[in-house]
Protein backbone atom coordinates (compact mmCIF):
# COMPACT_ATOMS: atom_id res chain seq x y z
CA UNK A 1 0.00 0.00 0.00
CA UNK A 2 1.34 3.45 -0.86
CA UNK A 3 0.23 6.36 1.42
CA UNK A 4 0.67 9.83 0.14
CA UNK A 5 -0.15 12.64 3.02
CA UNK A 6 0.82 16.53 3.69
CA UNK A 7 2.42 17.95 6.40
CA UNK A 8 3.14 21.66 7.50
CA UNK A 9 6.07 22.00 8.73
CA UNK A 10 7.21 25.70 9.49
CA UNK A 11 4.25 27.24 7.73
CA UNK A 12 5.19 25.11 4.66
CA UNK A 13 2.73 22.20 3.38
CA UNK A 14 4.93 18.94 2.56
CA UNK A 15 4.18 16.07 0.80
CA UNK A 16 4.80 12.52 1.76
CA UNK A 17 4.87 9.07 0.05
CA UNK A 18 5.02 6.28 2.53
CA UNK A 19 4.80 2.30 1.81
CA UNK A 20 3.71 -0.61 4.10
CA UNK A 21 3.74 -3.96 2.05
CA UNK A 22 2.50 -7.36 3.36
CA UNK A 23 4.21 -10.74 2.28
CA UNK A 24 2.77 -13.15 3.97
CA UNK A 25 0.01 -13.26 6.31
CA UNK A 26 -0.38 -16.67 7.13
CA UNK A 27 0.56 -16.10 10.82
CA UNK A 28 -1.02 -13.14 12.21
CA UNK A 29 0.37 -10.41 13.11
CA UNK A 30 2.54 -9.51 10.50
CA UNK A 31 5.79 -7.85 11.39
CA UNK A 32 8.77 -6.03 10.03
CA UNK A 33 10.21 -2.52 10.60
CA UNK A 34 9.79 0.95 9.04
CA UNK A 35 12.17 2.46 7.65
CA UNK A 36 13.31 6.60 7.39
CA UNK A 37 15.55 6.47 3.71
CA UNK A 38 15.65 9.05 0.86
CA UNK A 39 16.18 6.36 -1.06
CA UNK A 40 13.30 4.07 0.00
CA UNK A 41 10.75 2.56 -3.28
CA UNK A 42 8.34 0.32 -3.48
CA UNK A 43 9.91 -2.06 -4.53
CA UNK A 44 13.04 -2.39 -1.72
CA UNK A 45 9.71 -2.65 0.66
CA UNK A 46 8.43 -5.31 -1.35
CA UNK A 47 11.45 -7.59 -0.87
CA UNK A 48 12.11 -7.02 2.04
CA UNK A 49 8.63 -7.88 3.52
CA UNK A 50 9.33 -11.16 1.95
CA UNK A 51 12.38 -11.51 3.82
CA UNK A 52 10.69 -11.00 6.90
CA UNK A 53 8.35 -13.76 6.34
CA UNK A 54 11.39 -16.18 5.67
CA UNK A 55 12.93 -14.71 8.77
CA UNK A 56 10.25 -15.03 11.32
CA UNK A 57 9.84 -18.72 9.75
CA UNK A 58 13.88 -19.38 9.67
CA UNK A 59 13.90 -18.29 14.01
CA UNK A 60 10.29 -20.02 14.32
CA UNK A 61 8.85 -16.67 15.78
CA UNK A 62 5.22 -17.02 14.61
CA UNK A 63 4.53 -14.07 12.54
CA UNK A 64 3.95 -13.11 8.84
CA UNK A 65 6.30 -10.32 6.76
CA UNK A 66 5.62 -7.13 6.36
CA UNK A 67 8.06 -3.35 5.62
CA UNK A 68 7.36 -0.04 5.67
CA UNK A 69 9.20 2.91 4.56
CA UNK A 70 8.64 6.25 4.24
CA UNK A 71 10.95 8.17 1.74
CA UNK A 72 12.55 11.07 4.09
CA UNK A 73 15.84 11.76 4.45
CA UNK A 74 15.42 12.48 8.44
CA UNK A 75 18.50 14.21 9.27
CA UNK A 76 17.25 17.38 7.40
CA UNK A 77 14.08 17.86 10.20
CA UNK A 78 14.40 18.57 13.40
CA UNK A 79 12.87 16.68 16.44
CA UNK A 80 9.77 18.06 16.30
CA UNK A 81 8.82 17.97 12.39
CA UNK A 82 9.53 14.23 12.46
CA UNK A 83 6.99 13.90 15.33
CA UNK A 84 4.30 15.26 13.22
CA UNK A 85 5.48 13.26 10.16
CA UNK A 86 5.91 10.04 12.19
CA UNK A 87 2.26 10.82 14.09
CA UNK A 88 0.29 11.63 10.80
CA UNK A 89 2.06 8.59 8.86
CA UNK A 90 1.25 6.14 11.92
CA UNK A 91 -2.74 7.64 11.75
CA UNK A 92 -3.11 6.64 8.00
CA UNK A 93 -1.21 2.76 8.28
CA UNK A 94 -4.09 2.73 11.51
CA UNK A 95 -6.83 4.23 9.23
CA UNK A 96 -6.09 1.96 6.46
CA UNK A 97 -5.55 -1.13 8.94
CA UNK A 98 -1.59 -1.57 8.32
CA UNK A 99 -0.79 -1.23 12.02
CA UNK A 100 -2.53 -2.60 15.40
CA UNK A 101 -1.65 -5.28 17.85
CA UNK A 102 -3.24 -8.20 15.87
CA UNK A 103 -2.62 -7.34 12.68
CA UNK A 104 0.60 -5.55 11.42
CA UNK A 105 3.14 -4.92 14.26
CA UNK A 106 6.32 -2.52 13.06
CA UNK A 107 9.51 -2.03 14.66
CA UNK A 108 12.60 0.05 14.12
CA UNK A 109 14.91 -0.34 11.30
CA UNK A 110 17.24 2.22 9.19
CA UNK A 111 16.54 5.37 10.75
CA UNK A 112 14.06 4.46 12.86
CA UNK A 113 14.51 4.35 16.50
CA UNK A 114 12.50 3.89 20.19
CA UNK A 115 11.65 7.21 19.89
CA UNK A 116 9.41 6.48 16.49
CA UNK A 117 8.06 3.84 18.35
CA UNK A 118 7.19 5.65 21.47
CA UNK A 119 5.56 8.20 18.83
CA UNK A 120 3.22 5.68 16.71
CA UNK A 121 2.81 3.79 20.28
CA UNK A 122 0.88 7.17 21.29
CA UNK A 123 -0.74 7.83 18.22
CA UNK A 124 -2.63 4.28 17.79
CA UNK A 125 -3.26 4.50 21.77
CA UNK A 126 -4.90 7.43 21.25
CA UNK A 127 -6.63 6.27 18.05
CA UNK A 128 -8.05 3.14 20.24
CA UNK A 129 -8.34 4.15 23.77
CA UNK A 130 -10.69 1.02 24.14
CA UNK A 131 -7.78 -1.28 23.02
CA UNK A 132 -6.30 -2.95 25.87
CA UNK A 133 -3.55 -3.98 23.85
CA UNK A 134 -2.81 -0.91 22.45
CA UNK A 135 1.34 -1.16 23.61
CA UNK A 136 1.62 -4.28 21.11
CA UNK A 137 1.15 -2.49 17.85
CA UNK A 138 4.63 -1.50 17.47
CA UNK A 139 7.88 -3.03 19.23
CA UNK A 140 11.13 -1.59 19.92
CA UNK A 141 9.65 0.71 22.15
CA UNK A 142 11.62 2.29 24.86
CA UNK A 143 11.83 0.01 28.08
CA UNK A 144 9.97 2.98 29.94
CA UNK A 145 7.48 2.63 27.32
CA UNK A 146 6.31 -0.90 27.40
CA UNK A 147 9.48 -2.00 25.59
CA UNK A 148 12.41 -4.77 26.99
CA UNK A 149 15.66 -4.58 27.60
CA UNK A 150 17.74 -6.20 25.18
CA UNK A 151 15.64 -4.98 21.94
CA UNK A 152 17.89 -2.43 20.85
CA UNK A 153 21.44 -4.32 21.15
CA UNK A 154 19.31 -7.59 20.05
CA UNK A 155 19.97 -7.72 16.26
CA UNK A 156 24.15 -7.40 16.71
CA UNK A 157 23.80 -9.96 19.28
CA UNK A 158 22.39 -12.59 17.22
CA UNK A 159 24.92 -11.89 14.74
CA UNK A 160 27.34 -12.31 17.60
CA UNK A 161 25.58 -15.63 18.29
CA UNK A 162 24.88 -16.68 14.65
CA UNK A 163 28.99 -16.82 14.39
CA UNK A 164 29.35 -18.34 17.31
CA UNK A 165 27.05 -21.28 16.27
CA UNK A 166 28.76 -21.12 13.16
CA UNK A 167 32.66 -21.63 14.85
CA UNK A 168 30.93 -24.78 16.83
CA UNK A 169 30.88 -26.50 13.89
CA UNK A 170 34.31 -27.45 13.04
CA UNK A 171 33.48 -29.32 9.32
CA UNK A 172 31.94 -26.43 8.06
CA UNK A 173 34.87 -23.77 9.44
CA UNK A 174 37.61 -26.44 7.87
CA UNK A 175 35.19 -25.39 4.63
CA UNK A 176 35.38 -21.81 4.84
CA UNK A 177 39.00 -22.19 5.00
CA UNK A 178 39.45 -21.36 8.72
CA UNK A 179 40.16 -23.23 11.84
CA UNK A 180 39.96 -22.87 15.82
CA UNK A 181 37.24 -20.08 17.25
CA UNK A 182 36.42 -16.39 16.67
CA UNK A 183 39.41 -15.92 18.77
CA UNK A 184 41.91 -13.46 16.75
CA UNK A 185 39.69 -13.78 13.57
CA UNK A 186 39.95 -10.40 11.29
CA UNK A 187 36.90 -8.76 10.83
CA UNK A 188 36.15 -5.88 8.80
CA UNK A 189 32.64 -4.63 9.35
CA UNK A 190 30.77 -2.28 7.14
CA UNK A 191 28.62 0.52 8.93
CA UNK A 192 28.73 1.29 12.67
CA UNK A 193 24.83 1.82 13.05
CA UNK A 194 22.78 -0.25 15.67
CA UNK A 195 22.98 -3.60 14.03
CA UNK A 196 27.37 -3.06 13.36
CA UNK A 197 27.90 -1.28 16.21
CA UNK A 198 26.79 -3.89 18.43
CA UNK A 199 28.13 -6.60 16.68
CA UNK A 200 31.22 -5.44 16.04
CA UNK A 201 31.76 -4.38 19.48
CA UNK A 202 30.42 -7.98 21.02
CA UNK A 203 32.57 -9.93 18.47
CA UNK A 204 35.66 -8.11 19.62
CA UNK A 205 34.79 -7.93 23.71
CA UNK A 206 33.31 -11.04 24.39
CA UNK A 207 34.88 -13.20 21.69
CA UNK A 208 38.26 -12.10 21.41
CA UNK A 209 38.00 -11.26 17.29
CA UNK A 210 39.69 -8.29 15.77
CA UNK A 211 38.18 -5.64 13.98
CA UNK A 212 40.78 -5.03 11.83
CA UNK A 213 38.40 -2.32 9.43
CA UNK A 214 35.33 -0.18 10.28
CA UNK A 215 33.87 1.30 6.68
CA UNK A 216 31.48 4.41 7.47
CA UNK A 217 29.69 6.56 5.11
CA UNK A 218 32.50 8.95 5.00
CA UNK A 219 35.41 6.79 4.96
CA UNK A 220 37.43 3.64 6.60
CA UNK A 221 39.19 2.93 9.69
CA UNK A 222 42.20 0.45 9.69
CA UNK A 223 43.49 -1.23 12.47
CA UNK A 224 45.51 -4.12 11.77
CA UNK A 225 45.57 -4.99 15.43
CA UNK A 226 42.21 -4.76 15.91
CA UNK A 227 39.92 -1.34 16.73
CA UNK A 228 38.78 -0.46 20.23
CA UNK A 229 34.99 -0.38 18.45
CA UNK A 230 33.40 1.42 21.71
CA UNK A 231 35.89 4.31 21.03
CA UNK A 232 35.33 4.69 17.77
CA UNK A 233 31.54 4.76 18.74
CA UNK A 234 31.94 7.79 20.96
CA UNK A 235 34.55 9.55 18.89
CA UNK A 236 31.03 8.91 15.94
CA UNK A 237 28.53 10.39 18.57
CA UNK A 238 30.75 13.45 19.61
CA UNK A 239 32.40 14.42 16.30
CA UNK A 240 29.77 13.17 13.75
CA UNK A 241 32.33 11.60 11.42
CA UNK A 242 35.05 9.19 11.52
CA UNK A 243 37.54 11.18 9.94
CA UNK A 244 40.02 12.32 12.97
CA UNK A 245 39.73 9.16 15.26
CA UNK A 246 43.78 8.80 16.52
CA UNK A 247 44.26 4.94 16.93
CA UNK A 248 43.73 4.24 12.75
CA UNK A 249 44.55 4.78 9.48
CA UNK A 250 41.86 6.49 7.51
CA UNK A 251 40.85 5.45 3.72
CA UNK A 252 38.71 7.88 2.38
CA UNK A 253 37.24 5.23 -0.45
CA UNK A 254 35.50 2.80 1.60
CA UNK A 255 34.05 0.51 -0.33
CA UNK A 256 38.29 -0.68 -1.66
CA UNK A 257 38.25 -1.37 2.22
CA UNK A 258 35.33 -3.92 1.62
CA UNK A 259 38.08 -5.76 -0.44
CA UNK A 260 40.67 -5.68 1.96
CA UNK A 261 42.18 -9.36 3.43
CA UNK A 262 40.03 -10.29 5.94
CA UNK A 263 39.04 -13.72 7.69
CA UNK A 264 35.12 -12.90 7.98
CA UNK A 265 33.39 -9.66 6.03
CA UNK A 266 30.11 -7.98 7.89
CA UNK A 267 28.40 -5.89 5.60
CA UNK A 268 26.06 -4.13 8.44
CA UNK A 269 25.23 -0.97 6.38
CA UNK A 270 22.67 -1.16 3.83
CA UNK A 271 21.71 -3.61 0.95
CA UNK A 272 23.71 -4.45 -2.57
CA UNK A 273 27.37 -3.38 -1.30
CA UNK A 274 28.20 -6.68 -3.00
CA UNK A 275 27.54 -6.61 -6.33
CA UNK A 276 28.98 -8.57 -9.55
CA UNK A 277 31.42 -5.26 -9.65
CA UNK A 278 33.34 -6.09 -6.58
CA UNK A 279 32.47 -10.09 -6.05
CA UNK A 280 35.59 -10.90 -7.89
CA UNK A 281 38.18 -9.33 -5.42
CA UNK A 282 36.37 -9.94 -2.35
CA UNK A 283 38.76 -11.21 -0.14
CA UNK A 284 37.26 -12.78 2.68
CA UNK A 285 36.61 -16.43 3.60
CA UNK A 286 32.82 -16.07 5.34
CA UNK A 287 30.70 -12.86 4.96
CA UNK A 288 28.19 -12.90 7.42
CA UNK A 289 25.04 -10.49 6.10
CA UNK A 290 24.15 -8.44 9.21
CA UNK A 291 22.25 -6.07 6.64
CA UNK A 292 19.34 -6.72 4.36
CA UNK A 293 20.05 -8.17 1.32
CA UNK A 294 23.89 -6.59 1.29
CA UNK A 295 24.78 -9.42 -1.38
CA UNK A 296 23.30 -9.02 -4.68
CA UNK A 297 21.99 -12.55 -6.41
CA UNK A 298 24.46 -11.97 -9.41
CA UNK A 299 27.33 -11.66 -6.38
CA UNK A 300 26.19 -14.44 -4.65
CA UNK A 301 26.32 -16.95 -7.55
CA UNK A 302 30.69 -15.14 -8.18
CA UNK A 303 31.48 -15.58 -4.41
CA UNK A 304 30.21 -19.23 -3.91
CA UNK A 305 31.56 -20.00 -7.26
CA UNK A 306 35.21 -18.90 -5.41
CA UNK A 307 34.00 -20.74 -2.49
CA UNK A 308 33.21 -18.09 -0.10
CA UNK A 309 30.69 -18.98 2.55
CA UNK A 310 28.04 -16.68 3.15
CA UNK A 311 25.76 -16.94 6.15
CA UNK A 312 22.33 -15.16 4.97
CA UNK A 313 20.48 -12.02 6.41
CA UNK A 314 17.39 -14.06 7.17
CA UNK A 315 19.30 -16.04 9.85
CA UNK A 316 21.93 -13.73 10.94
CA UNK A 317 19.96 -10.47 11.40
CA UNK A 318 16.61 -12.26 13.06
CA UNK A 319 17.62 -11.62 16.37
CA UNK A 320 16.16 -8.62 16.18
CA UNK A 321 12.43 -9.47 15.52
CA UNK A 322 13.16 -12.54 18.08
CA UNK A 323 13.50 -10.24 20.89
CA UNK A 324 10.56 -7.92 19.06
CA UNK A 325 8.48 -11.53 19.65
CA UNK A 326 9.19 -11.46 23.50
CA UNK A 327 8.41 -7.84 23.58
CA UNK A 328 5.16 -7.98 21.59
CA UNK A 329 4.31 -11.61 24.21
CA UNK A 330 4.83 -9.75 26.96
CA UNK A 331 2.62 -6.32 25.89
CA UNK A 332 -0.43 -8.58 25.22
CA UNK A 333 0.42 -10.84 28.13
CA UNK A 334 0.33 -7.93 30.64
CA UNK A 335 2.58 -9.13 33.30
CA UNK A 336 6.02 -8.16 33.76
CA UNK A 337 9.12 -10.73 33.37
CA UNK A 338 9.97 -12.17 36.36
CA UNK A 339 6.78 -12.00 38.13
CA UNK A 340 5.48 -15.14 37.29
CA UNK A 341 9.20 -16.82 37.28
CA UNK A 342 9.64 -15.18 41.16
CA UNK A 343 6.78 -17.27 42.40
CA UNK A 344 7.92 -20.43 41.10
CA UNK A 345 11.26 -20.05 41.74
CA UNK A 346 10.21 -19.49 45.04
CA UNK A 347 7.61 -22.37 45.00
CA UNK A 348 10.24 -24.50 43.71
CA UNK A 349 12.82 -23.45 47.02
CA UNK A 350 10.44 -23.96 49.39
CA UNK A 351 9.84 -27.90 47.74
CA UNK A 352 13.69 -28.33 48.11
CA UNK A 353 13.96 -27.25 51.21
CA UNK A 354 10.97 -29.56 52.51
CA UNK A 355 12.85 -32.43 50.37
CA UNK A 356 16.06 -31.42 52.61
CA UNK A 357 14.35 -31.31 55.65
CA UNK A 358 12.49 -34.44 55.43
CA UNK A 359 15.73 -36.42 54.55
CA UNK A 360 17.31 -35.17 57.46
CA UNK A 361 14.37 -36.76 59.63
CA UNK A 362 15.15 -39.51 57.71
CA UNK A 363 18.53 -39.86 58.59
CA UNK A 364 17.97 -38.78 62.50
CA UNK A 365 15.29 -41.85 62.35
CA UNK A 366 17.60 -44.07 60.75
CA UNK A 367 20.44 -43.53 62.70
CA UNK A 368 18.53 -43.79 65.64
CA UNK A 369 17.56 -46.93 64.58
CA UNK A 370 20.79 -48.47 64.07
CA UNK A 371 22.33 -46.89 67.47
CA UNK A 372 19.26 -48.77 69.33
CA UNK A 373 20.19 -52.18 67.73
CA UNK A 374 24.19 -51.36 68.37
CA UNK A 375 23.44 -50.74 72.28
CA UNK A 376 21.57 -54.05 72.28
CA UNK A 377 24.29 -55.95 70.86
N1 LIG B 1 13.72 -4.14 11.26
C1 LIG B 1 14.16 -5.35 11.83
C2 LIG B 1 14.34 -6.43 10.76
O1 LIG B 1 14.46 -6.11 9.61
C3 LIG B 1 13.28 -5.79 12.98
C4 LIG B 1 11.90 -6.22 12.66
C5 LIG B 1 11.03 -6.46 13.88
O2 LIG B 1 11.54 -6.45 15.01
O3 LIG B 1 9.84 -6.66 13.68
O4 LIG B 1 14.44 -7.58 11.05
Amino acid sequence: MQIRFPVKIKGEIEVFTGWRAVHSNHRLPVKGGIRYASYADQDEVEALAALMTYKCAIVDVPFGGSKGALQIDPSKYDRDALEQITRRFTLELVRKGYLSPSENVPAPDVGTGQREMAWMADTYKHLHPEDINYMACVTGKPVNHGGIRGRVEATGRGVEYALQEFFRHPADVGHAGMSGTLEGKRIIVQGLGNVGYHAAKFLSEDDGALITAIIERDGALINDKGLKVEAVYQYIQEHGTIKGYPDASFEADGKVVLEKSCDILIPAALEGQITVENAARIDTKLIAEAANGPVTFGADAILRERGITIMPDAYVNAGGVTVSYFEWIRNISHIRFGRMQRRQDEMRGHQIANLLRGVAILRKFVLGIQAQANSKT
